[in-house]
């Protein structure tokens, strides 16, 4: 099991989430986060920290955004690990 960023990410990156993942988790994309399933324990401490609702568990995902769970699996190992809060993008 793990947890999913979905579509209300992007274009955020307001990271608060990424502070509180005891296992840092989160892969920093060019407009949004993912999780890595594999390392992602299920602890939920990230859902509350989002300002967007914008983190799932897999079984409580939103079917409009269903194929968010593939698309985190894809690119969370390609991806630069994000651990620290950054500044949130221009305009947001
Ligand atoms: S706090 Fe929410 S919107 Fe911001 S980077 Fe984390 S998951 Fe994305
Ligand atoms: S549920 Fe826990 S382990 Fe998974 S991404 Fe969120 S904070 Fe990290």
């Amino acid at each position: 099991m793990t947890h999913v960023v979905a579509q209300p990410c992007d274009n955020c990156k307001y990271t608060d989430c990424v502070v509180v993942c005891p296992v840092e988790c989160f892969y920093e994309g060019e407009t949004m986060l993912y999780i890595h399933p594999d390392e992602c324990i299920d602890c939920e401490a990230c859902v509350p920290e989002c300002p967007v609702e914008a983190i799932f568990h897999e079984d409580n995902l939103p079917a409009e955004w269903a194929s968010y769970k593939a698309l985190n699996a894809e690119m969370a190992p390609k991806l630069p690990q994000i651990t620290e809060k950054k500044e949130p993008l221009a305009g947001h």
